[in-house]
């Protein structure tokens, strides 16, 4: 299908329209087995080596249920407020996937194993509860490899490869319910509920959550109402958002493209939609199936999951403190404002802020570290603050370098160039380099005397008062003894060399 529809600027479509969104979340569990049977569940083996007749779909195999995906699960859902059912089963999803060997696949439909829950986001200082309608187990499916097209989609291929070994890795889908109220903000509270739910499952290590490979992926959808309607739009959903800057883009182009659909009199019709990286973009994939297309029933071959109450309340005493509640408690102990702590959560900075400050760094040191110059040189070379070849213990030690005296901040700078460098601890460097504050007298005032002789000038307009003229003689020390003088100490020395024991105050 060609749509030749151009996009409504966003402004304009949210100034008409009232946008809906709702997040379809599919995580890979970190599980060691796969959901039904023994096969190694980690990512990377060679090509079907990680199968056996339960995940490849033979006939006469029998599956059994992953006592550790169904820990997890509850896990998930206590983390998010839900409440545990007692006793629920699985399902047969029926549709035919290439990769999918039983041409069903197991999940849960209309008896969930955790439902009803919410998780609360921040967005411009606006709180968001955002409900969560269901957690329920599924099983991944396989992964076909198209080879011989540009595209790496199957149209242009020479031949297509199943690789079996995702086939049967136990998942697990958050469904949100719709989210209203959002207004302009849609996109971006979409990517922050992504976000903070990526958090809570690290927090509750439960998944490696690495979007780029696949174990966390999004199903984004996005509806609009004229505004003042009383009835919700049709929505589409826009499968397998691979990254948070892709959820953002992908309902900012959706709500664009919905509304210019609406303005010409059109209809906008209830499909899968599939996000372009490059051009940020959805196109239309396939109509949307019902649930009675699937065919759902009872899975007949596993026994319903029935977990006890004492364990469901064992798991939830031993939640780990959660990301937000982890926040709001460095926050009171770092003694930091909002703004402070939403910049450093944007920077990416916060766990390595709180590791360095375990490392014995103060907070102030810490995020002066780690906001300046490390997210300088991170800037610089384009990576993410916590690539960069320094750990919080090696920023914590430059800290502590620094404030026994031994250091100045331009030393500890170069100290810090040689950490990210690769060549060695910061004591190393120091060593190596011979680098350490010059803090005994006589040694600067050899350096004093040498550059007020070469500094005639300056020196007679500092003896006639003018303090501020000390600045080019520090400099000259300064350079003399490679930047390891105390600037501070050297500027006193001066002054008292010259006549003006008490620093004056530049006129
Ligand atoms: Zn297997």
């Amino acid at each position: 299908m060609t749509e030749t529809i151009t996009a409504v600027p966003y402004d304009e479509a949210i100034a008409r329209y009232e946008p809906l969104i709702g997040l379809e979340t599919h995580v890979e569990l970190g599980t060691i087995t796969k959901m039904f049977c023994g096969c190694p569940a980690a990512f990377g083996a060679e090509p079907n080596a990680a199968v056996c007749p339960v995940c490849l779909g033979l006939p006469g195999s029998l599956p059994v249920t992953n006592r550790s995906a169904i820990e997890y699960t509850i896990r998930i859902g206590l983390a998010l407020n839900c409440s545990i059912a007692s006793w629920c089963r699985f399902a047969r999803k029926n549709y035919f996937y290439p990769d999918m060997p039983k041409d069903y696949q197991i999940s849960q439909y209309d008896e969930p194993l955790c439902t009803d829950g919410w998780l609360d986001i921040v967005v411009d200082g606006i709180d968001f509860r955002v409900g969560i309608e269901r957690v329920h187990m599924e099983e991944d499916t396989g992964k076909s490899l198209h080879v011989g097209g540009a595209t790496g989609r199957i149209h242009g291929a020479d031949y297509s490869l199943v690789d079996y070994n995702r086939s049967g890795i136990p998942l697990v889908e958050v469904v949100t319910k719709p989210v209203p109220g959002t207004g302009t903000l849609a996109p971006v509270v979409a990517r922050a509920y992504v976000t903070e739910l990526r958090e809570v499952l690290r927090a509750l290590g439960v998944s490696d959550v690495r979007m780029e490979e696949g174990s966390l992926r999004c199903d984004v959808n996005t509806s609009l109402a004229p505004r003042g309607a009383s009835q919700w739009g049709t929505r589409t959903e826009t499968k397998n958002v691979n990254s948070l800057r892709s959820v953002e883009r992908a309902v900012r182009s959706e709500i664009e493209r919905q509304a210019a659909v609406l303005d010409a009199g059109g209809r906008v019709i209830q499909e899968t939609r599939h996000f372009h990286e490059e051009s940020g973009l959805t196109t239309s994939g396939r109509s949307k199936e019902e649930a009675q297309d699937y065919r759902y029933f009872p899975e007949p071959d596993l026994v319903p999951v029935a977990p006890a109450a004492e364990w469901v309340e064992q798991l939830r005493a031993t939640l780990p403190e959660l990301p937000s509640a982890r926040r709001a408690r460095l926050q009171a102990e770092w003694g930091l404002s909002d703004l402070d702590m939403t910049a450093l959560g944007n920077a990416g900075a916060l766990d390595l802020v709180a590791d360095t400050v375990t490392a014995g760094a103060t907070p102030a040191d810490a995020r002066k570290w780690w906001l300046g110059e490390l997210s300088r040189h991170a800037n610089e070379s384009g990576t993410e603050l916590a690539a960069l070849a320094v750990t919080p213990a090696q920023v914590a030690r430059i800290a502590a370098i620094v404030a026994s005296g031994a250091l100045n901040d331009t030393l500890a700078r170069q100290v810090l160039e040689g950490v990210l460098a690769g060549q060695g601890s910061p004591d190393e460097i120091v060593a190596a380099r011979g680098l350490a504050v010059v803090s005994d007298d006589a040694t600067l005032l050899a350096a004093i005397d040498a550059a007020i002789a070469a500094h005639q000038d300056v020196a007679a307009k500092i003896r006639n008062g003018k303090a501020a003229a000390a600045g080019a003689l520090v400099g000259a020390v300064m350079k003399a003894t490679r930047g390891q003088a105390d600037a501070a100490r050297v500027r006193e020395l001066i002054l008292e060399r010259l006549g003006q024991a008490y620093p004056l105050r530049d006129p």
